[in-house]
């Protein structure tokens, strides 16, 4: 089903729908600025850094939203857009008859900053090596390395020999030029979309009458991308429309 999805959604629809597209300036500057900007110019407050703590439920509905300092209860509907994980702390799953148990694979993330690495192109794809995409700014070098549960365990020095290791396979890395590093292992990267779990990705529209869900884990057909999560905000919102 997901494989279907997939192949109808991109690889079908024309040469356009399966280009790679690299915003100019960056995913920020693209598409996070102007987003702030359209929710300010219609009134819109954007509040950061608030963790959600609890959805108070009553008679079907979401009653207030408990925040660290703050109980907020003036809304008409709320989206639900975190990771199922986070969900699962703030409300009953059970009573969204949600009853998922993902699997999830992991991402590394390694920051490297390289003197005298003059490199031509500002990211590079490797082939026959576990480390798989470099993005390079100036002295900056960020290495990505998915399905990376294999790595998680190892400690720093490991990571950072295999690391040194591969990069002087494809670039003349010199064996003092790294001058610091940092390496960021993400767990939950992304869940795995095996077909026994995509079967119980849930609508956005809940038992709750208020509540809607979003998130890259919702039933969007698509696997754990930026372009599910989009979707799945697009697809709460039309939902949220329709009541209203
Ligand atoms: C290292 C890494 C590399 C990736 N690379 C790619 C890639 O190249 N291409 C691609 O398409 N996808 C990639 N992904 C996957 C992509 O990032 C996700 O699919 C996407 O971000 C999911 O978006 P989301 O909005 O559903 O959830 P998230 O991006 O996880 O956003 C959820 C937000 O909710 C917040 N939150 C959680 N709990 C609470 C709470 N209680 N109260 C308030 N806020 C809360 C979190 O802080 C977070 O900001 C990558 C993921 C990782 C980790």
């Amino acid at each position: 089903m997901l494989f279907y999805e997939i192949i109808t959604q991109i690889l079908y629809r024309g040469n356009f729908a399966s280009t790679i597209i690299l915003q100019k300036n960056g995913l920020s500057k693209s598409l996070i600025d102007p987003l702030n900007s359209f929710i300010v110019k219609n009134n819109g407050d954007i509040i950061l850094s608030n963790k959600v703590n609890r959805l108070v439920i009553e008679k079907d509905n979401v009653v207030s939203v408990l925040t660290g300092d703050e109980k907020l209860s003036d809304y008409d509907y709320l989206i639900s857009a975190i990771p199922l994980y986070s969900l699962a702390r703030i409300i009953d799953l059970n009573i969204l008859n949600i009853n998922i148990q993902f699997e999830y694979s992991s991402i590394l993330n390694i920051h490297l900053w390289i003197e005298g690495l003059n490199l031509k192109e500002k990211f590079y794809g490797f082939l026959d090596s576990p480390l798989h995409w470099i993005f390079v700014k100036d002295e900056h070098f960020n290495i990505v390395i998915s399905d990376a549960d294999y790595l998680i365990e190892k400690d720093q020095n490991e990571i950072m020999e295999l690391v040194i290791n591969e990069l002087k396979r494809f670039f003349p890395v010199a064996a003092d030029a790294v001058k610091k590093y940092k390496i960021i292992k993400e767990k939950k990267a992304t869940f795995i979309p095996a077909n026994k779990v995509n079967k119980l990705r849930p609508e956005a529209e809940t038992k709750i009458k208020n509540l809607f869900l979003a998130g890259d884990w919702t039933n969007t057909g698509l696997p754990a991308t930026i372009e599910s999560a989009v979707k799945s905000g697009r697809i709460a919102a039309e939902k949220v429309l329709k009541n209203i």
